[in-house]
Formats: C-alpha cells, structure tokens, sequence
C-alpha cells in the first residue's frame, strides 16, 4: 500500500511525530527569561491568584484546547488503546492548529474506567480553554461526556458525535432547500445507532425534524421499545411495539437515509424504494452504506448523496465544524458548546454553502463546479469563509444563550478572523 509506505514515512521523518511546542514572547536576554519565569512570572501568578479569569489574558489557556481520549474507539482500527491513538490525536491538533489558529496538546489516558477517565479530564480544568473528546467508544463516551460538561465550566465537546451532527445537519438543511420539502414534515431512517448515530438524530429534533418521524436500525433490525437493550441514548427514537422490521423496511417510503453504520449495507432496490427525490448521507468510513456512484444511479429523480470520502460531492467532513466552533466558544470565552452554538454552526455551514465561492477555493478543488445544488450542499474544508462565519455565529450564540464570558464586538471580531 503506497499510502500506508507514505504516512509512515510522514510521521518519522526526524523529528518523529508531526507538533512541536514554540514560544510566543522574547527569550533572547537574560531580562527576557526573568520575565518568562522566575522572578518575573509571579506578578501574573498573583493576579490569576486574586482572579481566576486573568488566566485568559496572562496564560496561553484561551487559545489552547485538550485532545483527549482513551483511546478505545479509534478511527476504523477498534479498541486500540491509548498509546496507539496518539497519531490520530495529535493529527487533530494538526487539524485545529492548520484551520482555525488553536494550540493542543494532546492527552492520551490509559484509563477505561470511566470513573477514573472523568476524574483525570475534570482535574485539566486549570490547563485548557476547552476540551475536545476524541475516539471514546459507546455507550460509555455518553455518560462521559455529560458528567464533564457537568462538572467542568469550560467547553466539552465531543466532536465523533457533535461533529457528525453539526455538519449534516446543515447538509440536511441545505438538502431540503433544495428539494423544497419542509423539515417538520420528513421521515427519517438512521443505519447505526451508535455514537454518531443517537447524536446527529438529537441533533435533528433540535433542527425541528419531529422525534416520532425517525427510524433507527442497528445490526438487529429496527429498534423498538420492546428491546430490553436499550440505553437513554436510544430509547427516545425507539419505535413502538409492534414496528420491527429489517433496514429495508425502515428504509421504504422515507425522505431521508442516514447512514452511520457499517458499509455496504445498503441496494439500490432499498434506495428505490425511497419517497420521491430522496437524501441519502451514507457516512460510515471507508466504505459507505451505499457508494455515492449507485445511489445516484438507483433512481431517475433528483436524490441527494452525501458521504465520508473525498473522491466525491458534498463529503461529510467534521473538520468543517470543530476548528471553528471551539475558535468562536474560546473566543467569547464560553462556559459550554450548547445546543444554540451548534445549531448556529449548522446554519452559518449551511448558509455558506449558498452563495459564490471565490475562484480561489475553486481553484483548490481542480476547478470543480461548486455551486450551490445536489452536488455542492456544504462548503469545501479549504474554503478560507468556513472560519469567519462559523466562528462568528458560535460566538453570537454564545453570547445570545448566556454562555459567553466576555462580550465581544462581532463585527470586529470578524474583521480580525477575515484578515
Ligand atoms: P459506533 O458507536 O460503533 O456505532 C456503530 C453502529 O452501527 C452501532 O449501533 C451498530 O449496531 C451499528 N451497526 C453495525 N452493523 C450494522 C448493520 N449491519 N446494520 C445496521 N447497523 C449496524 O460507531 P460511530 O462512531 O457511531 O460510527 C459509525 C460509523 O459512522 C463509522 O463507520 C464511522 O466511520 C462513521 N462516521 C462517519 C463520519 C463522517 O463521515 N464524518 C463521522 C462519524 C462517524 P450494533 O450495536 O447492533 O452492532
Ligand atoms: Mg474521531
């Protein structure tokens, strides 16, 4: 595999790895370094002493988020464990670092106890302007998450499942502007019901889609309140009794597929038994439910296709969402990413994806069409906007929803993003 040669290659090459630590003030002069530490640091040391939030203006902590995992659900590898995740984490801080200006370190925890994982990211408070979870496997990375949002008052955001939502829920918003159906109105079946899954239908409902019209299927079949398997996470989009049936049947007459499963699980007998002009996001990685290629093909009217892979249209990619929602939650110094930041992010994504692109993103795309339609629903990870009008939107949710610390001129704001 020449690709596998390559990325070995890229991440040995001297110095290992692919971060490295710089600093951002004068270290030239004896002065400098007694500035830089001792004696000198103690004057900040008092005032973060006297008020915490000095921290912001007198330490790296508001441009530097946390990349945490434990390492047990990683990319498509499984439970590999902490020390194995390190190239992935710290390729997320690449990502941070490249898209949105953001500083990471990241922390890779032996610790599958989730008691013990809790505690250890709780304690990181101090360190980090927010926290990005990474890569902890279902049902516990749930739990997980909603004991540190409750018990931390920075940022916690636990981007495989947010991430996934964010970004399709504004492919599904753009989706059903194209189609000109109405988002109270669509019956939606969900492959999976893991991570992503259960996340990106909460996330629906938050965008007004009807709890009742969705459907989720896992390798059972549809899930029903009569399974005694269920968790809180997938209990509120359980079918009632009596409403089984196999992926197929979910599948028959619905507006909306999403697919965040396994792949290959999907014909194109079950895309065309569909409603008419139908979406389907087949997002699982590498190999999606149903290839972006048959799924067009399966049917004569106009149906939307979104996947993971960037060899076609409208690729589901979470790096058009984190670096840019933590850019406007740090920036308005946010306590949490809420419901009203993402849903903001969701529709700045999708709002973009509606007008011109410069010629210059096209450019970076070998000169693709990328104009607004089935084929261009959410902008390109290149597109240099995705940063100014995403973060800006969080960080007037943030305001607008109370969760922002600091009150911010967004029209400056967003000159300074731009320049
Ligand atoms: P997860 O928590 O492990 O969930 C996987 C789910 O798929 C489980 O509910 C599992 O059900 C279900 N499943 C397995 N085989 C199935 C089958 N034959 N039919 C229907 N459902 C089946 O994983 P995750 O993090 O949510 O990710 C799921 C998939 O989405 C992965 O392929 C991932 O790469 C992809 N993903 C893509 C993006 C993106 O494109 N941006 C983002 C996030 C995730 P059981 O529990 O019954 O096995
Ligand atoms: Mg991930």
């Amino acid at each position: 595999m020449g690709l596998d040669e390559d990325a070995l290659e890229y991440h040995r090459t001297d110095p290992p790895g692919k971060i490295e630590m710089e600093t951002t003030k004068p270290t030239n002069t004896q002065r400098d370094l007694s500035l830089a530490y001792s004696p000198g640091v103690a004057a900040p040391c008092r005032e973060i002493s006297d008020d915490a939030g000095d921290a912001y203006t007198y330490t790296a902590k508001g441009n530097l988020v946390g990349v945490v995992s434990n390492g047990s659900a990683v990319l498509g590898l499984g439970d590999i464990g902490a020390q194995a995740s390190k190239p992935v984490m710290e390729g997320k801080g690449v990502l941070f670092k490249r898209f949105a200006d953001i500083d990471v370190f990241d922390v890779e925890y032996d610790f599958a106890d989730p008691d013990k994982f809790v505690e250890a990211v709780a304690g990181m408070e101090p360190t980090f302007g927010g926290i990005n979870l990474e890569d902890i496997k279902a049902p516990e990375c749930f739990e997980i998450e909603e004991r540190l949002r409750e018990r931390m008052s920075i940022p916690v955001f636990h981007d495989d499942q947010h991430g996934t939502a964010i970004i399709t829920g504004a492919a599904l918003l753009n989706a059903t502007h194209i189609l000109e159906k109405d988002i109270e109105d669509l019956s939606i079946t969900f492959a999976g019901a893991g991570a992503a899954a259960t996340a990106t239908a909460r996330f629906y409902v938050s965008l007004g889609v009807p709890r009742e019209q969705i459907t989720m299927a896992d390798e059972h079949g549809i899930i029903t309140t009569e399974r005694d398997d269920l968790d809180e996470f997938v209990e509120p989009f359980a079918n009632p009794p009596g409403e089984s049936g196999d992926l197929a049947d979910a599948m028959a007459g619905a507006d909306v597929f999403v697919g965040l499963s396994v792949g290959g699980i999907v014909s194109q007998e079950m895309v065309q038994s569909m409603a008419e002009n139908p979406v389907v996001f087949a997002m699982a990685n590498p190999d999606p439910e149903i290839d972006y290629a048959s799924a067009k093909a399966a049917r004569d009217d106009t149906v939307i296709v979104a996947t993971g892979r960037s060899d076609y249209p409208n690729q589901v990619n979470n790096v058009l969402g984190f670096p840019f929602i933590f850019r406007g939650a740090l920036d308005a110094r946010a306590t949490e990413i809420n419901e009203e930041m993402k849903v903001a992010a969701a529709e700045a994504i999708a709002r973009l994806a509606r007008t011109d692109v410069p010629d210059a993103v096209r450019k970076a795309y070998d000169d693709e069409p990328l104009q607004f339609g089935p084929d261009y629903i959410i902008p390109k990870p290149l597109d240099s906007r995705v940063l100014f009008e995403v973060a800006t939107a969080v960080a007037r949710a943030a305001m607008d929803s109370g969760a922002a610390r600091r009150d911010l001129d967004l029209s400056a704001y967003r000159e300074r993003l731009e320049a």
